[in-house]
Parts: C-alpha cells; structure tokens; sequence
C-alpha cells in the first residue's frame, strides 16, 4: 500500500502554517504565510485555500492523493455545521469557514479549536502517546489547552471546553480579558510572568532583571530563565510566585479530571525540568490523590509548534488504524 498523507493546517493570529503530513507522522513539507490581518472571513478563506493549493504543490502532489485536510482555528469551531462560531481576534462569528474550505478545495475538510489539536496532536504523535487520557496545558500570551479521552477530544456540549485560563484561582485577584477577576491565565501565562517580572525589575533596578529591565524597557521569559540560572533573587520571587499559582491551578485540573498525562507547552515549558520540579512537587504536595498508587504523569509537550499541524492531519483519520 502507498504511503497516505493528509493537509495540516494552523490557522494563527499572524499567520497560516500548512504541512503536508504522512501517515507516519512526519511532515514531509511545510510552509506559512501571513494572515493579512485585519481581513474580511472571505479574505481570510481565499488567502487560506491560495495557501493550502500552493502547499500541496510544493509537496509534488495532487490534491486527490490526500486522504482530506484538517484545519486548527483561534476560536470556536461546531462540527455539525462547520462553522467558526466565534473567533475573537479574527473577527469572526458564525461563518462557516471549514464548509467552504471544503467547497473550495474539493476534499474532505474537517476543522477544530487550535488548542485542542495541539493536545491531539501530542496524543498522536508526542509526549503523550500511548496515553489513555490526556490533557495539555499550554502557556503562551494566554493559558489553553485541550482534553484527550480515549483518542477523542472533549470539546464540551458547544465545542467550547478546555478553556483552562479561564478557571479563577483568586477570588476578586487580578483583571482578565474575559472580564472575570482571578483568571488562571491571569497569573500563568507567559504574558503574566513578564509583567510580574517588570513590576519586580522596576522595584528592585539593582537586581539582575532590574539592569536588564533598565536597559531595554522590558524582560523577556528568556530573561527570566538567565536570571534564574545566574540565582538572581528577584527573579526568583516573581518565578516562586508564579510556580504556586501555576502549581494550584494544575492541581485544581488533576483533581477534577485525573488524567493519565498532563503536558506543560507553550513558550514557558522552554523553562524544562526548573519549571517541572517545583510544579511536581507542588501537585504532589496537594491532590486529592496523593494516597493513589497511580497518579497523573507530569511532563513537557514534545511537538512544540508542530503539535497544531499534527492534530489538525489526525482530524482527517491518517493516523487510525
Ligand atoms: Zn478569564
């Protein structure tokens, strides 16, 4: 039997990633090109097709050797009717977007939360193999994520779910986006950590983040993670801080879900085992479970920004077998 391939795609804020993956796994090419943004739902499907067309191409195939395409949006994505319910930052609401990608290309499309297809996608092809239930936290400018049981994601009665950032941990704590107090993704996202760390850097000019702080007018997580290297203690009280919250709100999700894996990605889980360790032994300082002889498995996703295409080619059922 010859090889089959499926159309990844990820549908970002900035720009549009196509790969074409084979049933193995691998992508085996792959290109992006940007959104245009600010653009019309009709733009954006014809600048996405334009790309899908040109990515096949690029691959020397044709678009009947693919077993289908699958597509990964910023927002919410109803598998019945194949419309983008809501996407904020494209400025789309109930356009059936997957639909007439289908229309236009001429084969089987099929779309989900970007998210959530990260966490297929490490399901498929990642740290999370082989698990039966999974889910991925992922901290990047917000805090997503997705859930896995038994090879299929939850996406809630709306395809809404998995919505992690938006859990509160502090009652009346810090303002959110989604207008609630306290928000998870109000203290650990990537974004969350920066901000402390400037607040911390303007207070302490003659710390280690302090200097950097000073002479460039902001610190990066990069920034952060040399300080803490260095032992640079202001940098370590913001880091401290930021592990509790992050430590609580992945205890809360192990409490209520209990998976057999839960995978730390997004820019931050570049901190590696000095983000792991102390989010570990936070969790196992406080579960419900601690007396369990079998627990959740903490780890770092693998796939990094490929964990997106990757969900998106398992939509097409490449990889079923
Ligand atoms: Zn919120």
């Amino acid at each position: 039997m010859s090889t089959r391939y499926a159309l990844g795609i990820d549908f970002g804020g900035t720009t549009i990633k196509t790969a074409i993956v084979a049933q193995d796994g691998r992508i085996i090419s792959r290109g992006s090109v940007p959104t245009g943004m600010p653009a019309s739902p009709e733009k954006l499907l014809a600048t996405t097709a334009d790309a899908c067309l040109r990515q096949v191409e690029a691959a020397r195939l044709a678009l009947t050797d693919l077993c289908g395409a699958g597509i990964g949006m910023p927002g919410t994505v109803n598998q019945e009717t194949d419309c983008v319910e809501y996407a904020n930052n494209l400025g789309m609401t109930s356009f059936p977007f997957v639909r007439k990608l289908r229309d236009a290309l001429g084969i089987p499309v099929t779309g989900g939360n970007d998210a959530d297809l990260a966490a297929l996608g490490e399901y498929t092809a990642g740290a999370g193999k082989g698990a039966s239930s999974l889910m991925l936290v992922t901290l990047g400018t917000g805090v997503g994520g997705g859930i896995i049981v038994n090879g299929k994601i939850w996406s809630g009665c709306n395809y809404a779910a998995a919505e992690f950032g938006h859990m509160v941990i502090e009652a009346g704590g810090r303002p959110c986006t989604c207008g609630r107090r306290g928000c998870f993704e109000a203290y650990a996202s990537a974004s969350a950590l920066t901000a402390q760390a400037e607040k911390k850097a303007a207070e302490q000019p003659d710390s280690l983040i302090g200097k950097v702080y000073a002479a460039s007018g902001h610190v990066s997580g990069k920034d952060i993670l040399t300080a803490l290297k260095e032992e640079d203690a202001a940098a370590k009280e913001v880091f401290d801080d930021y592990i509790y919250y992050l430590g609580l709100g992945i205890t809360n999700l192990i409490n209520i879900f209990q998976p057999e894996k839960l995978l730390i990605g997004g820019g931050i889980s570049n901190f590696g085992d000095l983000l792991l360790n102390p989010v570990r032994e936070h969790v196992e300082k406080y579960r419900y479970s601690r007396y369990s002889d079998r627990n959740t498995q903490i780890g770092i996703a693998s796939l990094k920004n490929d964990a997106g295409l990757i969900g998106a080619a398992a939509l097409t059922g490449i990889f079923d077998r």
